[in-house]
């Protein structure tokens, strides 16, 4: 790069991905110390024209970025007109300008800002996660799954059979390429929509939530299934809960995987071995005569082994979650904050 070139770039960009080299660095030294995993995070690779994020990050000096209503600042490329799909508050920290597979141009805008928490909520909640219903509460309401994948097949395979006939190299090529680029965009939009719409409520709604810890990557293996739970995104959906979660001062508890919760019931904890037939979607517990629907009989264990965890983890005497009941947040939180002071 010539002296002249140089001068051209945000200085930023440059700065920045010297700055993510070194990351990429450390993060590879101390998987190799921690795992001697050969698997794990690996070197640095080098960009390549096509497949990787095309993104640069530039930061805020001397109101070098500003945005007045629909038209944003950035360092060396002036003042550009853009669609704002909200309006910012606080302070900008940083600007990452992407390009996306299908051409368009999305920056996103690094605030420093005091979030407005919710009011406390009094209500505790267990989610099953599934893929009939996107999830099913302990208080027996069903979400449904909307399958956005699924619905868009017709499109995308379309899409794949111009692109796949168009000639190499012709302009046409480009267009279909485009096409189904936001094809896929269109799906990954109306899908973290539902997403954040759901944790957001579910945040609004509850103090303590208690989910499956799934293990995405190996139930993928399972192949018939394998679509149906990438088109899910639950690993995502998990993670809008957690951050929220500390934004609005609520406990999302992961309860393991090998916890029984479909096959015991909820009353009176017996183990039902017939209930591993997924068919069997309600029961009446040979135990106590107690009827099961399946989905919320896992949801309620679920709840109350999370409870179960919470309490165990900061030592609450066994009474206060025995029955599912409400669970005051702040009573872990301070609990939890004693045993930290005691840690340290
Ligand atoms: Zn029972």
């Amino acid at each position: 790069m010539t002296v002249q070139s140089i001068k051209e770039v945000d200085k930023f960009a440059l700065q920045n991905s010297l700055k993510n080299l070194e990351t990429a660095y450390k993060n590879f030294f101390t998987d190799l110390k921690k795992s001697k995993n050969k698997k794990g995070v690996g070197l640095p690779k080098f960009k390549k024209k096509n497949g990787c994020k095309k993104s640069y990050k530039t930061n805020l000096t001397n109101r070098n970025i500003q945005v007045i209503e629909n038209r944003l600042k950035l360092p060396k490329l002036g003042w550009i007109k853009f669609h704002k799909s909200q309006d910012i508050s606080g302070q900008i920290v940083n600007v990452t300008v992407t390009r996306t597979s299908s051409g368009k141009y999305i920056a996103s805008i690094n605030c420093e800002t005091e979030i407005e928490k919710y009011p406390q909520a009094t209500q505790n909640i267990g989610l099953d996660l599934g893929i009939k219903s996107y999830l099913v509460t302990s208080t027996g309401e069903a979400v449904d799954n909307p399958k956005y994948y699924r619905t868009q097949t017709r499109k995308l395979r379309k899409a794949h059979k111009k692109l796949s006939r168009s000639q190499k190299g012709s302009s046409n090529r480009v267009k279909a390429k485009n096409k189904l680029a936001r094809n896929y965009e269109r799906i990954t939009n109306l899908r973290d929509d539902f997403l954040h719409k759901l944790s957001t409520r579910l945040i609004k709604e509850n103090s303590i939530i208690c989910i499956e810890d799934l293990r995405v990557a190996n139930m993928v293996k399972n192949h018939k299934l394998a679509l149906s739970i990438s088109d899910a995104s639950w690993s995502k959906f998990v993670t809008m809960l957690e951050y929220k979660a500390l934004w609005h001062d609520r406990i999302v508890q992961k309860v393991n995987t090998f916890y029984p919760s479909s096959q015991t019931c909820n009353h009176c904890g017996f183990i039902n071995p017939l209930v591993k037939d997924l068919k069997l979607r309600e029961w009446f517990c040979p135990n106590c005569n107690n009827y099961n629907l399946r989905d919320k009989n896992a949801a309620l264990n679920i709840l109350s082994e999370g409870l179960r965890i919470l309490s165990a983890a900061v030592g609450a005497p066994d009474a206060i979650y025995a029955c599912g009941e409400f669970v005051s947040p702040d009573l872990f939180r301070q609990k939890s904050l004693k045993q930290e002071s005691r840690d340290f």
